[in-house]
């Protein structure tokens, strides 16, 4: 008999050879129809795979990041069957699962394959799916894995096999199909229901452009037809919400290739846009007792080399300036820390000046790949909402929990409800990764998770996951696709007080150091925009967007009691324009709609006979004719109701 452990906690003894799916059987049939993965003792396992020995089990669904990746990857050794029996005498390389769905990159030869082969490619897959093959693995020896592809002149498939060690070989069999594969399957292709190609793009073998440029097709699958219609109409509204398509429809900002890849221009639109998220926060930094301080875009080579940051920016980002004189060079900031870091060592402080808050919206620069480059979520040059807490290590606690409120204002005053905070903390099997005193440590994860708590936030610890610098929080967000985000990081850093030798009085008259807390609630601008718009696909809070209100004479009579109307507006500081252009009202609210401007004000015969203004909502709410002090009422409710003070 073997003990088998649950993540529950149970125990179950069962004879040596039993199923992980036998013991899921064996604690219910539902649980056994559900199950398609498993793992043991931290090893991916088939469902079927004999235990031969204690350990933990944990059994997955396709309701588990684990269960889905079993099933993306089961679901790329069926369509490299399929593809295999549509275009005989292609090369298979490798189709690992993806974060949604699975790719296989393929030599095709001669063949080229188009969106117009899709259909039958998933009519294929989904015929080999409805056989129900069970997933079957075995081991190989080195020569006959190297033998089995030789005979097929697969040199993808020997050269990943020379790497690998004798005795460590598997394949996999399902059908008539064989693959090397390390395992991990669900229970039998049958459970694949729904099959859908994505896309094709060229990709080169093992990454690299000297090599041959083969055919990643992209896939998806799902074990009912509902969740790939559902996937297939996220996908769609994705695609209308990217930032870069909407950032250019409401002229928020553009990219020039003379100015450089990866440098936003910022339009006026998104200039004020900008503006106004820097005002909010500046508010409320200054009620939190932040003060602002400015700091110049460069600074010499040696104050990064102090900082570390050399080491880690200094080779593959931009390289250094030069000027007239010999042996002067100064580097782009790709941090802000270093200068605030020199702010605080302009002046001695006692432990009653502490804490010190300096903020900034500091722009850096940091070189990406060009292939790296995104819109704005991926640029070389961005401002962060910068902001570093000097506090003693009592402070912590306290400083922490003021920034988490900070956060949690920020991500409510921008519509963002569904979140996430992650907690990541030492790995203490390896103390040697850590800089800094193991106390001062277990005072700053302490600290960081009381603070959480206390803040009621829901949240995970993750071990490991620190910086070698300092345990860190971070919070993550679900936009309304349901696509995850890290937005605001709250780092400890016991690393660039020692650096910069950052001192402070202490009540013994000793000298002692800082700790420091580096914050940014949006991370950048640039990102957090692009975010805000694909969360809100354009629509942002009232408070924030661009126009608040388009003024629509019906006609050329009415446009002298539309300017009048828009100068009224401009006195209770709505934000508006006016649509004089000889169009009919019908077209002029169209393209209202499009540029989504929030409330259309219609102004014809009798609204002007009245002295009112007919109001409709984006999306075609009708608020009937109303006065201007009432329209402006109503926005200023709507404002108040998502923008609470801090
Ligand atoms: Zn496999
Ligand atoms: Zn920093």
């Amino acid at each position: 008999m073997i003990e088998i452990t649950l993540p529950d906690g149970a125990i179950k003894k069962v004879s040596e050879g039993t199923t992980p799916m036998e013991i899921a059987k064996s604690i219910s049939e539902g649980l056994a129809r559900n199950v398609i993965a498993a793992k043991f003792n931290d090893t991916v396992v088939e469902t079927v795979t004999p235990l031969s020995q204690d350990g933990t089990l944990t059994l997955y669904t396709w309701n588990n990041t684990e269960g889905k990746h079993a099933f993306w990857h089961s679901s790329s050794h069926v369509l490299a069957q399929a593809l295999e029996e549509l275009y005989p005498g292609i090369k298979l390389t490798i189709g690992p699962a993806i974060e949604n769905g699975f790719y296989y990159d393929v030599d095709f030869g001669d063949h080229t394959i188009s969106e117009k082969d899709f259909p039958n490619i998933e009519k294929k897959a989904l015929e080999i799916a409805r056989g129900k093959h069970d997933y079957k693995m075995r081991s190989v020896s080195k020569s006959d894995a190297l033998s089995y592809y030789k005979s097929q002149d697969n040199q993808y498939k020997v050269e990943l096999i020379e790497n690998l060690e004798d005795g460590t070989i598997t394949f996999c069999d399902h059908s008539s199909f064989t693959d090397l594969c390390r395992g991990g399957h669900i229970p039998n292709t049958g459970i694949i229901k729904a099959f859908k190609i994505l896309s094709v793009a060229g990709a080169y073998w093992r990454g690299d452009e000297n090599n041959k440029q083969l055919t990643r097709v992209y896939g998806i699958s799902f074990p009912k037809q509902k969740e790939l219609t559902e996937y297939l109409e996220l996908l769609e509204e994705a695609k209308k919400r990217d930032h870069r398509k909407l950032g250019k429809e409401l002229e928020l900002f553009t990219f020039s290739q003379k100015v450089g890849q990866g440098l936003p221009l910022w339009l006026p639109k998104g200039a004020a846009l900008r503006d106004r998220l820097e005002q909010f926060l500046k508010k409320a930094q200054k009620k939190a007792g932040y003060e602002m301080v400015v700091t110049p875009h460069i600074g010499q080579k040696e104050l990064y080399v102090t900082s570390g940051h050399y080491a880690k920016y200094g080779e593959d980002s931009f390289q250094p300036i030069h000027t007239p004189k010999d042996d002067e060079e100064f580097l782009l900031k790709p941090m802000n820390c270093p200068h605030h870091c020199e702010i605080y060592n302009s002046s001695p402080y006692s432990y009653k000046d502490l804490p010190k808050r300096y903020a900034e919206f500091g722009t850096v620069y940091r070189y990406e790949q060009s292939g790296e480059l995104h819109g704005l979520t991926r640029v070389r040059g961005f401002t962060q909402d910068d902001a570093h807490i000097f506090c003693t290590s009592d402070q912590l606690n306290e400083e922490f929990k003021n920034v988490i409120d900070l956060s949690l204002y920020v991500l409510n005053s921008l519509g963002f409800e569904n979140f996430t905070a992650q907690v990541s903390v030492r790995d203490l099997d390896k103390p040697e990764k850590y800089i800094g005193e193991p106390e001062n440590w277990e005072r700053a994860e302490q600290a960081i998770i009381n603070a959480a708590e206390e803040k009621g936030l829901d949240f995970v610890i993750e071990p490991g996951e620190a910086a070698f610098y300092g345990p860190k929080l971070d919070f993550m967000v679900k936009d309304a696709l349901g696509r995850q985000w890290q937005l605001g990081t709250i780092q400890v850093d016991y690393n660039l007080p020692e650096r910069f030798d950052l001192t402070y009085k202490g009540s013994d008259n000793e000298l002692h150091r800082p700790v420091m807390i580096h914050r940014a609630p949006f991370g950048s601008l640039e990102r957090f925009v692009a975010i805000l718009l694909e969360h809100t696909g354009g629509n942002f809070p009232l408070w924030l967007i661009p126009d608040q209100a388009i003024v629509l004479p019906v006609s050329e009579k009415h446009e002298k009691y539309a300017q009048k109307v828009l100068n009224s507006l401009e006195n209770h500081e709505i934000r508006a324009l006016i649509d004089n252009r000889n169009e009919t009202v019908g077209k002029k609210i169209r393209e209202a709609e499009m540029k989504k401007i929030p409330f259309m004000l219609i102004v014809g015969e009798q609204e002007e006979a009245s002295e009112t203004i007919s109001v409709r909502r984006h999306g075609g709410e009708d608020f009937g004719a109303i006065s201007i002090r009432k329209f402006s009422d109503l926005v200023a409710t709507e404002i108040n109701s998502t923008l609470k003070s801090f």
